[in-house]
């Protein structure tokens, strides 16, 4: 019988067949990353046309901001030369753009990055190539953060975390119980329940969520990023890391696919909707820490845009080119907007750095 399914889900399927049904996060994995067939390594979701649109896509003020953060940054580190400006999943490279050439106006700082990128698709690689060269600043890439050369570094990352895999359980009458992909009586690729219970679970999950009720859904994502980025950030490094998820450790199933501006079903033709969880922040921090890295945040993006002033940037611009002012406030509104959906207050952002350093710009204490 010819096989009516993408190559990827004909090999998901193949692979739950050999090996049994999937961890949900071993699924998220191969939709979004497999070598061949995963979302982001043959396309460019972001572009026209593309499947969702993220802030520096919005508006340059993103990126001209977190240029400005780094370069106040810079000089709270006491200006160390080869400074390693580290941005995790550039997309189309507009954020990095956008930020080096705000970051000029310290023209010191300017001049003493190295950019690394963190990515893992091909085809984004070289849209980024493109995006960057003018530029005339070293860049290299690397798969992981792992990868990158140890030393003094500012890393950003906007919408990357909420890529990286999930794994979920849920609370039954024995325990909790791993989430996995599996093939339905009827034929289709589902949802379903591991039958043996995880061993020791309950200790590795937030204390507040131990009693949960029965058919509660826990999810989590391994430490391994965050302690990483904790350890290199406790000696000199600070991050800042924007992206939509919750303040506190929370129960919930966050999983979604988002294909052409809608959401999707996760399991349907696998590999051509975007995969995504929110990020559990308390988890980040709390890994990160205990690795000494400082923490600042979460607080909203609106906070955190507000202090570093993008209502003036707004103003700047506006000023000088009058003819595209209803468009910057359509940009400033969205990057702003309040309510559960809105960009301003669903996604946060948080500061990972060398304690040494201090309250960081955006992040100090209310006055
Ligand atoms: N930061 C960009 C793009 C966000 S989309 C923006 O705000 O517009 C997510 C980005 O992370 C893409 O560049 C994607 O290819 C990259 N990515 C996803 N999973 C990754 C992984 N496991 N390792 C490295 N990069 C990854």
């Amino acid at each position: 019988m010819a096989d009516e399914h993408s190559p990827l889900e004909s090999e998901i399927r193949r692979l739950i067949a050999i090996a049994g049904p999937m961890p949900l996060a071993e699924y998220m994995r191969l939709c979004l990353t497999h070598p061949q067939y995963g979302y982001y390594m043959n396309r460019d979701p972001l572009g026209a046309g593309g499947d969702f649109i993220t802030s520096p896509e919005i508006s340059q003020m993103f990126g001209e901001l977190i240029g400005l953060w780094m370069a106040a940054v810079w000089r709270q580190m006491d200006e160390p030369q080869d400074v390693r400006v580290v941005e995790l999943g550039p997309g189309r490279g507009t954020l990095m753009h956008d930020a080096l050439r705000a970051a000029k106006v310290v023209a010191a700082f300017a001049n003493a990055i190295v950019v690394h990128l963190v990515e893992v698709s091909p085809a984004l690689q070289q849209v980024q190539e493109r995006r960057l060269e003018h530029l005339g600043v070293a860049v290299s890439w690397y798969r992981t953060l792992e990868e990158v050369p140890n030393g003094p570094s500012i890393v950003v990352a906007n919408e990357f975390i909420d890529a990286l895999p999930v794994r979920q359980a849920v609370k039954g009458n024995d325990g909790w119980h791993e989430r996995v992909v599996d093939v339905a009586p009827e034929g289709h690729l589902c949802i379903a329940t591991a039958r043996d219970s995880l061993p020791v679970f309950e200790t590795s999950m937030p204390r507040a969520l131990r009693d949960a009720p029965l058919g509660a859904i826990y999810e989590w994502r391994t430490d391994d990023f965050a302690l990483e980025l904790g350890r290199r950030m406790r000696k000199d490094g600070a991050a800042l890391i924007i992206d939509y998820g919750h303040e506190r450790s929370g129960l919930g199933d966050t999983l979604q696919a988002v294909a052409e501006h809608s959401f999707a079903d996760p399991l349907r033709v696998p590999g051509r909707a975007d995969l995504t969880a929110h990020v559990d922040f308390e988890a980040l921090a709390q890994c990160a820490e205990s690795m000494g890295a400082r923490i600042y945040g979460p607080i909203r993006q609106r906070d955190l845009f507000l202090r570093l002033g993008i209502e003036q940037r707004a103003a700047a611009l506006k000023a000088s080119a009058p003819q595209k002012a209803a468009d910057i406030e359509i940009a400033l509104s969205r990057l702003l907007a309040g309510g559960a959906r809105g960009m301003g207050e669903l996604f946060k952002a948080i500061a990972i750095a060398a304690p040494e350093l201090g309250s960081l710009p955006g992040f100090e204490p209310p006055s």
